[in-house]
Order: structure tokens, then C-alpha cells, then sequence
């Protein structure tokens, strides 16, 4: 059984599970910049990140609708892009809604499922995240799937029940070879837009939970090699602190991915 018990501080010296999983800092755009601003701050990350686009995964998240924009300056760079959002189905009279086909169209390689602000204004639920999440599967996107806990479910001790709750219903019906593909983001909701960054104990017990969770329903190997995604609040001042943690992988940043400085601070943190 997966079973890690280190404190935070011996986590930490030690590093990353020995180096096996390349970390991944993805920026999420949320409903920001037009198209012209979104092909300004794709510019000003080229730009900085040419040398830790070999050492690390980079992914932007911008809105739809500047997807194509970003391509065309990204391709190339080694930095990925992706959608925040896609529906199940491949095609039809779904007006508003955007398939995994038609992102992948763009040149996107990922996709953002079941982000917090999904499930809160738009009643995205554990099993519309397990439609989108194997659409996104069967279309080779690589999802990065939001869970964590709010502020009520924290303070009452919920904390590890949420995450299990939404892990096991939202990853339902997926073999270790898929699940091996889905990057996990671990966002306490509490955390997201609040500059309240969850602590590194807080964070280092909820990344190892989520690795024995998937490591109960996939096996050691799947645990070892899934990627665990820190969200809420990274900055660049709390980046080192967060991103060195044993069982974190990288970090899904909002407001800071939204300057080419701040979110290039946190990459090279990561690296
Ligand atoms: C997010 O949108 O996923 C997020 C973590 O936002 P922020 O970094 O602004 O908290």
C-alpha cells in the first residue's frame, strides 16, 4: 500500500518523489483579456520562458474565444494551451457549448474540468466532471481535473472525505492507463481568489491523500506517475514553498498567470 509519512520539512529536502514526475504550472485566464491583450501576454511568456519550457511543463488557459490567437504565437514554444471547459457530446444542437474535438482543432492539449467556479455558478456536479473528463480521454486531451473542499467542509473536519467523494465519483470508470493521463488539481476553494494559499501541511496532506486514494484505486505505479497540481492563491513570495512539496506536482494559478512577470516567477519557482 502507497503509505509516505515524512513531515513537511524532511518532504521537502527530500523533493519531488525522486524527480520521476515532470511538473506542470498551468495558467488559468478565467473570463480575461480579449483577443488582442491574450496574444500580448502569450507574447511576453515566449519570451521569458524559452529555457524552463525544457525543464517543465507550461500550459495557458485562456478563454475560448482566444484560442487561435494563442495557437499561432505559442506553436513552437514549447509552452501548451489549452480550454477551460468542454461538453460531452462530439456534435449537435448544443448551443453555447464547445466540444473536445473542436478544441483539440486549435492545437490545444488540455483541458481544465470541474474547476470551483464551474460547480458553483454553473452546477457543474462529480458526474458531469466524469462525462467531460472521459470526452476529453477518448478525444487524447489531457484533462486537469479541479477538486477541494470550501471553507464550511474544511472548519467541520470534511476535508479528506470531500476530496475522496469527488475523486471517486468524478475519475468513475477509468483504468490506470487513462487515469495515468488526467493531471488532479488540488484547489481548496477557500483558497482560490483570496490570497488565502492553503498551507504547505495543509497542502502536503491533501496531495498524499489524494496519491493513496489513487494509488487504492489504481495501483502504486498509477500513484507514482499521476501529476498532483497545487491551486489557490500561488504567488510567486509562496511558490518555492508549495511546489517543493513531495506530493505536489505543480501549481494551477488564477489572478497571478494573468502578468507575463508574475506567472514567469512562478515557473521558474517550479523549476
Ligand atoms: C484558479 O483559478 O484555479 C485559481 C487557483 O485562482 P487563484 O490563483 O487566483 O487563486
Amino acid at each position: 500500500m502507497y503509505k509516505r509519512n515524512l513531515t513537511v520539512a524532511t518532504a521537502q529536502k527530500k523533493g519531488n518523489h525522486e524527480g520521476m514526475r515532470r511538473k506542470i504550472v498551468a495558467g488559468n485566464w478565467k473570463m480575461y483579456k480579449t483577443v488582442s491583450e491574450a496574444k500580448e501576454l502569450a507574447k511576453a511568456l515566449k519570451v521569458r520562458l524559452v529555457n524552463e519550457v525544457r525543464k517543465l511543463d507550461v500550459v495557458v488557459i485562456p478563454p475560448f474565444t482566444d484560442l487561435l490567437a494563442v495557437a499561432e504565437i505559442l506553436r513552437d514554444s514549447g509552452i501548451s494551451w489549452g480550454a477551460q471547459n468542454l461538453y460531452w457530446e462530439q456534435k449537435g444542437a448544443f448551443t453555447g457549448e464547445v466540444s473536445a474535438e473542436m478544441i483539440k482543432s486549435t492545437g490545444a492539449t488540455y483541458v481544465i474540468i470541474g474547476h470551483s467556479e464551474r460547480r458553483q455558478y454553473f452546477a457543474e456536479t462529480d458526474e458531469t466532471v466524469n462525462r467531460r473528463l472521459k470526452a476529453a480521454l477518448a478525444a487524447d486531451l489531457t484533462p486537469i481535473v479541479c477538486i477541494g473542499e470550501t471553507l464550511p467542509q474544511r472548519q467541520a473536519g470534511h476535508t479528506l472525505e470531500v476530496l475522496e467523494t469527488q475523486l471517486r465519483a468524478g475519475l468513475a470508470g477509468l483504468n490506470a492507463e487513462q487515469l495515468r493521463r488526467v493531471v488532479i488539481a488540488y484547489e481548496p476553494v477557500w483558497a482560490i481568489g483570496t490570497g488565502v494559499n492553503a498551507t504547505p501541511e495543509q497542502a502536503q496532506e491533501a496531495h498524499q491523500f489524494i496519491r493513496q486514494l489513487i494509488a487504492q484505486m489504481a495501483g502504486d505505479g498509477c500513484a507514482d506517475e499521476i501529476r498532483i497540481q497545487y491551486g489557490g492563491s500561488v504567488k510567486p513570495e509562496n511558490a518555492r514553498s508549495l511546489l517543493s512539496l513531495p506530493d505536489v506536482d505543480g501549481a494551477l494559478v488564477g489572478g497571478a498567470s494573468l502578468e507575463a512577470d508574475s506567472f514567469a516567477a512562478i515557473v521558474k519557482a517550479a523549476v
